[in-house]
């Protein structure tokens, strides 16, 4: 069987890590075995959908590499909708209901209160044409629910192995609103059957769902529709660094604004696609080579961790790992001169790409020299060798010390801080070519 599966987002926010990492699992899991990844906005709820967030979305995915094979809205599938929903009515398992919200939270109090599971009645089934027809003429409109079986409904989950929902412990789902707008349930399910989806990834707060989506996968089938049941993996939520839930901070956790504090692409998805595996939290070579090592089997079914800190060493890494070639059109955008010797000295001090604009400053001033010791600093200003070349720090702090007899951070310390007015920093061997020898006695030279 070929493997497709589905990234189903409602266009009503932003995306953020969770629904990327539902997004990235889908495409790792897809492409690992050389399937396709559709994207499918979920856009039934035309009051809530906006055109904006639907652009945003599709601009974090490609930022991301997750590209799309095939792409759908639903808000353009409705006749598809119609047509399900009329083939579940003919078999019986869809049925027209009238009561308020008002009336059905009034039962469940009833319920709860007898301690029973407040569940709906089925109070409608019973309803006589005559007592419909009473509704719609005092202006009500039905909304519509889905008959469920009543049974365990199971499947063999990729990431939970053995599952199962006893739909008998449910309310019958509404498919329909009284305004006529179709829920996710319903299109979901007419969706992955008419695009032949073969897996859905999700996570585990869909498991509910699933029981009753699999009774209406199995109705559809069965009045004749074409399709399959797909698969199922449903994955242990994100925590954060705490270990409490993540869900009601995710809003704070946008993808766009990583992008804007300048997070790499290639440190995001290694650290959403493999929290909560087996694999070491590494940064990897690329999305490709992340989908080639991806496998259910690796996932645990405790929550993932999401912790700024392991994506901040990730991303470090990544800028630590990147070549030249690489980095090139990105330091040109900085500045035009910013080649090859640059950034192999000063990527191993970058935590975020936009910090080799500091790292210019450094090599070409303004540098406001720290000069403790003035007459320490002449010293090795006259010392200073003719050539500044990769060797020319050793040279020129063995001739340093030799003559005022400091040694270690006695010597170190005053020199970087007369060079670049910081305590730390990049190498200095690696850095003072860079700067170059009219660079440095001018730092130096401010002194006298
Ligand atoms: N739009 C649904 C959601 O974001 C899709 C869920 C699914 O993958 O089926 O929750």
């Amino acid at each position: 069987m070929s493997v497709k599966v589905r990234f189903a987002p409602s266009p009503t926010g932003k995306l953020h890590v969770g629904n990327v990492r539902t997004a990235l699992v889908n495409w790792l899991f897809a492409k690992g075995q050389g399937g396709e990844f559709v994207l499918r906005i979920d856009d039934t709820d035309l009051a809530r959908s906006t055109p904006e967030f639907e652009r945003g979305i599709e601009d974090d995915l490609r930022w991301l590499g997750l590209v799309w094979d095939e792409r759908h809205n639903q808000s353009k599938r409705f006749d598809r909708y119609e047509a399900a929903a009329e083939a579940l009515k003919s078999a019986g398992r869809l049925y027209a209901c009238y009561e308020t919200a008002e009336e059905l939270d009034r039962r469940r109090k009833v319920q709860l209160s007898r301690g029973l599971p407040p569940i709906y009645d089925r109070a409608a089934l019973s309803l006589t044409d005559a007592e419909k027809a009473a509704y719609e003429a005092e202006g009500r409109r039905p909304h519509w629910r889905f008959k469920l079986d009543g049974r365990r409904v199971s499947w063999e989950d990729l990431s939970r192995g053995h599952a199962e929902v006893d739909t008998a412990s449910m309310s019958d789902p509404v498919l329909i609103r009284e305004d006529g707008l179709f829920l996710y349930t319903l299109p979901s399910v007419v969706d992955d059957l008419d695009m032949a989806i073969s897996h859905v990834i999700r996570g585990e707060d869909h498991v509910t769902n699933t029981g009753a989506q699999i009774e209406i996968f199995e109705a559809l089938i069965a009045a004749g529709w074409g399709g399959r049941v797909p698969g199922f993996a449903h994955m242990p939520l994100l925590v954060g660094a705490d270990g409490q839930a993540l869900s009601k901070r995710l809003g704070s956790l946008s993808i766009s604004e990583m992008r804007e504090q300048g997070y790499e692409p290639i440190a995001i998805v290694s650290h959403l696609g493999r929290i909560g595996t087996s694999d070491p939290l590494e940064v990897g070579e690329s999305i490709e080579a992340l989908g080639a090592g991806f496998a259910f089997s690796k996932m645990g079914r405790s929550p993932a961790r999401y912790d700024t800190a392991d994506l901040d060493r990730l991303n470090a890494q990544a800028l630590h790992a990147m070549p030249y070639e690489a980095a090139r059109p990105r330091l040109a955008e900085v500045d035009a001169d910013l080649g090859e010797d640059f950034w192999n000295v000063v990527r191993a001090n970058l935590q975020k790409f936009g910090d080799v604009v500091e790292m210019a400053r450094l090599v070409r001033g303004p540098v406001v020299p720290v000069i403790e010791d003035p007459a320490f600093v002449a010293t090795a200003a006259r010392l200073l060798p003719e050539t500044i070349d990769a060797g020319a720090w050793s040279v020129w702090t063995e001739a340093v010390k030799a003559e005022t007899g400091a040694r270690g951070g006695a010597l170190f310390r005053p020199l970087r801080l007369a060079l670049t007015g910081q305590t730390h920093g990049p190498e200095m061997a690696a850095l003072i070519p860079l700067i170059g020898r009219d660079g440095i006695i001018a730092r130096l030279g401010s002194v006298a």
